[in-house]
């Protein structure tokens, strides 16, 4: 059984905003406990808004709105310590970060230099992070990595919008694979390419965990590049883990209503029924429904369920969740 790499305690993240003088609080995250191991790829999966992306900022160390609570613990299990990353100054997060962490935002081209050739932003990446390192040893090593991760040389001369969005995303990851980083957390680095391109992205991912047999966490809210590529999925929704399994057992045995039809709404090779999408609309994060957030979608609400939220609890050793449904029925009680 594989260690825990990264660990969470009640992780709260919410915005604090003023509208029209009112004060409102969007908890993105909230009361969040996972736990990712060495060696797997994590997927985490949910509808747009449900508080993923800041999930994974609050992983990677880099959620810096201005205003916000931040509440809970975020540990790093590395190199034979704990490093409790909620308690560390903005300078020590900053130096965790590509060696321990490396963080993949949305969208390539928020991370690369627009007016810079790629050699260069490779060069700069190296030397600015490894000491002694000139630029030609530099140059040298991004080379090999590039040629080491299939991406033909040519990038490297290349301005970002030079490149297809595929393979910006590829170069994006092989920038953030660069210093061998124990974790890597990208969200969502197959949106808004087509599926032949999508497999070459999850096809690079999955090689480079292999290769340097190290943590990937992935959202997407692409449930068909989850069962591809994840060993195991958590589910989001509405600021919360609602269920976690491995990926197989997400596909075969859902339990929360929200997970099955996330699964029910792909489609089935040779089956041409129409598919079940989930009802309704997700909450707003800062106006959230008493009780299970999901209870005005949910074809099985009690009245339970509009009144109290239910555990996120263990039903075997690696398959978590959180409904009445369930916990009833692990308890023997019908609805
Ligand atoms: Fe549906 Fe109730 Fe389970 Fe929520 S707790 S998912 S409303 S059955």
């Amino acid at each position: 059984m594989n260690k825990p790499i990264l660990s969470t305690e009640k992780l709260k993240a919410f915005y604090v905003l003023e509208v029209h003088g009112t004060q409102k609080v969007v908890k993105a995250v909230n009361d969040v406990e996972i736990e990712i191991m060495e060696n797997e790829i994590y997927g985490i999966a949910g509808e747009s808004g449900c508080g993923k992306s800041t999930l994974l900022k609050a992983l990677a160390a880099v959620i810096e709105p201005p205003l916000r609570q931040l509440d809970g613990k975020v540990s790093y299990h590395v190199d034979g310590k704990t490093i409790d990353v909620s308690s560390l100054s903005a300078d020590e997060k900053r130096k965790l970060r590509w060696v321990y962490v490396s963080y993949v935002p949305q969208g390539s081209m928020s991370v690369l230099n627009p007016v810079s050739k790629l050699k260069n932003t490779f060069q700069d990446f190296i030397t600015s992070h490894v000491e002694g390192k000139s630029q030609q040893e530099a140059f040298r090593l991004a080379q090999s990595h590039i040629a080491d991760l299939g991406l033909p040389p040519q990038v490297m001369d290349a301005y970002p919008h030079q490149l297809s969005g595929g393979m910006r995303q590829r170069v994006t990851i092989a920038l953030a694979a660069l210093l061998e980083p124990r974790i890597i957390i990208a969200d969502e680095p197959t949106t808004a390419l087509d599926v032949v391109v999508q497999r070459g992205v999850v096809q690079l991912l999955k090689e480079i965990q292999e290769k340097l047999k190290n943590t990937i966490i992935l959202v997407t809210h692409d449930m068909g590049v989850h069962a591809n590529v994840a060993d195991r999925i958590g589910i989001m929704y509405a600021g919360k883990m609602v269920e976690e399994a491995p990926t197989e057992t997400i596909f075969a045995e859902p339990l929360h209503p929200y997970t099955q039809y996330l699964v029910n709404s792909l489609p089935k090779f040779g089956d041409k029924t129409p598919r079940d999408s989930v009802p309704g609309n997700p909450p707003s994060l800062a106006d959230l429904p008493p009780g299970c957030p999901f209870h005005p979608r949910c074809p099985h609400a009690m009245d339970i369920c509009k009144e109290k939220m239910p555990e996120y609890i263990a039903i075997k050793s690696n398959h978590k969740v959180a409904c009445w449904l369930v916990e009833n029925e692990k308890n023997g009680q019908t609805s």
